[in-house]
């Protein structure tokens, strides 16, 4: 029997998630359907439990429900505990187990996919939002020397510090106090989606080899224009986080690691 899979949003029809499974599915032969539900705002649990009732395997979890997930679940995994937040879930034995897979697809996309080594590096994450926390324990875990977070609201931005506690170098900064030094530069802010961009000074991206913009499928944005003015050796964007994140997702629910490297090329979009 076909095994259904589905991704919770609200809105949903943006979603490139059907389309990276169907991809996956035909990949490595899995017999899985894969489907796009938009819970209603207050509905997300209920919508849940009535796909898990109708059969449903695992699910992924999208704006604005990753917190409501990793809430309602009877286990969470580190990278979902960690966070507070969970942006895939798995039906086990009856239980639901949650996971969060933005860091690790985005550690695996720096670092096989971009070929960037990690270790010992210093790293400025703009922003402290669900993806910053999703990503501190994965690039710690990769070994990383220090983590600088700048935000906005900086209060925001020193309780994200505070969720490693003592398991890494990790501090929080306003904009206006950085200083050169970074060998990475990570936006992990929305402010892409509108066309903006966090207020880093130039001095920041000074000597970095890779600055890395989460969002996706925007081409060069404001942030990545402003890496290549101050001469960052590279610049990426979010799609292939986002690809290894759906691949994990898959190879939790069906035990197979698919092909990242064919479904990363389809849906990349030039940056000049
Ligand atoms: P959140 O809403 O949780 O956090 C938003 C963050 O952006 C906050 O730190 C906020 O700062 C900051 N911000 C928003 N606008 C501006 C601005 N104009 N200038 C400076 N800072 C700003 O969002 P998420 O963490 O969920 O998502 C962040 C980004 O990551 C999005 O672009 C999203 O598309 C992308 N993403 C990509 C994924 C992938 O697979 N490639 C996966 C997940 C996310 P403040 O607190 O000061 O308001």
């Amino acid at each position: 029997m076909t095994d259904r899979y589905a991704v919770f949003g609200n809105p949903i029809a943006q979603s490139k998630s059907p389309e990276l499974h169907a991809a996956f599915a035909a990949q490595t032969g899995e017999d899985m359907s894969y489907e796009r539900i938009e819970a209603p705002l207050g509905g997300f649990e209920a919508a849940v439990r009535a796909f898990i009732a109708a059969g449903g395997k695992g699910l992924n979890v999208t704006v604005p429900f990753k917190v409501e997930a990793e809430a309602l679940a009877d286990e969470a995994r580190d990278s979902a505990a960690i966070c507070g937040a969970a942006n895939c879930l798995k039906i086990e034995d009856g239980r639901i187990v949650a996971e969060n897979f933005d860091g690790v697809g985005l550690v695996r996309d720096i670092a096989v996919n971009l070929g960037v080594d990690l270790k010992g590096k210093r790293v400025l994450m703009a922003g402290a939002g669900g993806a910053a926390r999703g990503a501190l324990e994965p690039l710690i875990e990769a070994g990383v020397a220090e983590i600088v977070i700048a935000n906005r609201d900086v209060a925001k931005a020193e309780a994200v510090a505070r969720l490693l506690g003592p398991r890494g170098s990790i501090r929080a900064s306003r904009y206006e106090a950085l200083e050169p030094g970074f060998d990475l530069v990570l936006n992990t802010t929305s402010a892409s989606l509108s066309g903006a961009e966090p207020p880093i000074p130039g001095k920041a991206f000074v000597g970095a080899e890779l600055a890395y913009e989460l969002a996706y499928g925007k081409g060069k944005t404001p942030f990545l224009a402003r890496a290549e003015h101050y001469h960052v050796g590279r610049i990426a964007d979010g799609v292939g986080m986002l690809v290894e994140q759906a691949a994990e997702a898959f190879a939790w629910w069906r035990g197979k690691r698919p092909d990242t490297a064919p479904v990363i090329a389809q849906l990349t979009v030039p940056l000049d």
